[in-house]
């Protein structure tokens, strides 16, 4: 199966290539060319979750052997990462529905599931496309992403990462997380400036052409990390299949019947997955899109305008809080029948005016598969409150987005599955402030403590002794020195 760019302005290209070349470098994104079919009874009753990633790569990334896919997944899933043995558990909420926890993983974040295979994904695809370049990954961050990916990359085979966030702009837990990374591949660099400053300067240095001939020249490449990559996207496509054969195994649906997923949405990554899960013929009725007050994409469902021309919230969901979906892209070429001139002139509208308006056939189509809604901050905090005294269930506040719109849909009768997609002890403070206000302390690591006595729960083991853990990336810069800082570090890493 080959892949092609939503744009119409590459030529197709086998998996490998798309995950070695991670975006299409004229703009647009890698798609597969049709979507492959993959029966209920190749995946029902494998038990493990690396059994039944198997077939669904398998499916996807034609071009990898059965052999190095299966190195790939039993690398990356093991009892070393995740601390369950199922790799992604689903718990029972309450009759109607399940939560899949995706956050088992080192940085207690979904974000992990994706990250931890796919260094492995790009190393294979390297050596196929016999790309003997040295490979600097540059993430920018507002916190959760560059911890998984430094998790991910560390110590990875020709393959480096630089991680910049904004300097006094991520929480002291995500700060130490990072900063104690350990790797002889590795660097973390504080910019003075914000996460949109720490961005742009990413996007620079990849549109910076002078820069890659100079790289180019010494056997270097740039490349990222973010759910652009297919090979960061197809790895969450897997735990859809999973999650619904758990289901199945354990009565609480029949082989065959049809479910809705509960995405807690920023970017449309999650969400896609659970898409390609479905058109894969996985029996998916609705993929409900939970937003936080940065709705901009369930005014989108509700409207067929997408509108990034509004103001921006800092919100307690702060993974969520996103204008500019990237790979909604993915999902109107889908939806439109690989429409490469309609996706094409939309995303000239909205890089010109800051928005666009599909059509009404669209709007029918996208209305098919998905629901959405939002719910604000309080309601957030309310929705933790409720599901632990209803359910003695801790949720993050990502999560209560979700088990909100689940709640919100409930009387359409259908089990929903929710995707839980970070540990509440990720979010200590804000999780204690919703149970019990006069809880609340301003050193987060007694949040912790606090709420795992509260609870009865563990403190998940990502989060576990960093203030003893040796901080090993100090470095501070001024917002205009990333390129030389780059430069610079590239060479401790060669
Ligand atoms: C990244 C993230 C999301 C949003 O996922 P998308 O794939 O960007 O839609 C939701 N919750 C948490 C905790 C995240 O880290």
């Amino acid at each position: 199966m080959m892949y092609e760019s939503t744009r119409g302005n590459y030529s197709k290209v086998t998996a490998s290539q798309a995950i070695s070349l991670g975006m299409v470098p004229a703009g647009g994104l890698f798609v597969p060319q049709s979507v492959p079919q993959l029966g209920v009874d190749s995946y029902i009753n494998l038990s493990s979750y690396q059994e039944t990633a198997l077939p669904v790569l398998e499916k996807l990334l034609t071009d990898y052997s059965h052999q190095e896919l299966s190195i790939c997944i039993s690398k990356a899933y093991d009892r070393e990462t995740f601390d369950s043995s199922s790799v992604v558990p689903l718990f029972d909420l309450d009759e109607q529905r399940s939560v899949m926890e995706l956050w088992h993983g080192p940085t207690a974040a979904f974000k992990d599931v994706a990250l931890q295979i796919m260094p492995y994904l790009t190393d294979f695809a390297k050596r196929k496309c016999g790309n003997t370049m040295h490979t600097v990954i540059l993430v920018a961050t507002s916190g959760d992403t560059g911890k998984a990916a430094l998790e991910g990359f560390k110590n990875a085979p020709g393959i480096s990462i630089v991680v910049f966030y904004p300097h006094g702009g991520v929480s002291e837990i995500q700060r130490l997380q990072m900063a104690t990374t350990e790797g002889n591949n590795t660097a973390v660099v504080a910019v003075r400036g914000n996460f949109d400053d720490c961005q742009s300067g990413v996007k620079e240095l990849f549109a910076d052409s002078l820069l890659r001939t100079e790289l180019n020249k010494k056997g270097i490449e740039l490349s990222s990390a973010n759910s652009i990559n297919w090979g960061r996207l197809c790895p969450q496509i897997v735990y859809y299949f999973t999650a619904y054969a758990d289901a199945v195994r354990r009565g609480r649906i029949k082989k065959g019947e049809a479910v809705d997923f509960c995405i807690p949405t920023g970017n449309f990554g999650n969400i896609l997955a659970g898409y390609y899960a479905k058109c894969m013929g996985l029996p998916i009725d609705k993929l409900i899109c939970a937003s936080n007050k940065n709705r901009v994409l369930a005014d989108f469902f509700a409207t067929g305008i997408y509108n990034r021309k509004r103001e921006f919230y800092r919100t307690n969901a702060p993974s969520m809080d996103i204008l500019v979906s990237s790979n909604l892209e993915r999902f109107l070429y889908a939806v439109t029948g690989g429409n490469k001139g309609l996706v094409e002139t939309w995303y000239r509208d909205l890089a010109r005016n800051g928005s666009f308006t599909v059509d009404e056939t669209t709007k029918k189509a996208i209305d098919e598969v998905i629901l959405s809604g939002w719910i604000d901050e309080d309601q957030v905090c309310s929705t933790i409150n409720r599901t632990y005294n209803t359910y003695g269930y801790l949720i993050d506040p990502h999560t209560a987005i979700g088990v909100a719109l689940s709640e919100f849909f409930r009387k359409r009768g259908r089990y929903t599955i929710i995707a839980s997609t970070a540990s509440p002890f990720k979010f200590s403070r804000d999780v204690l402030g919703a149970l019990d206000g006069r809880a609340v302390s301003d050193n987060e690591f007694d949040c912790i403590i606090k709420l795992s006595e509260m609870s009865g729960l563990p403190v998940h083991y990502a989060l576990e002794g960093i203030r003893e853990r040796p901080v090993l990336h100090n470095r501070v810069i001024d917002k205009d020195k990333m390129r030389e800082t780059v430069l610079e570090i590239i060479t401790t890493f060669l």
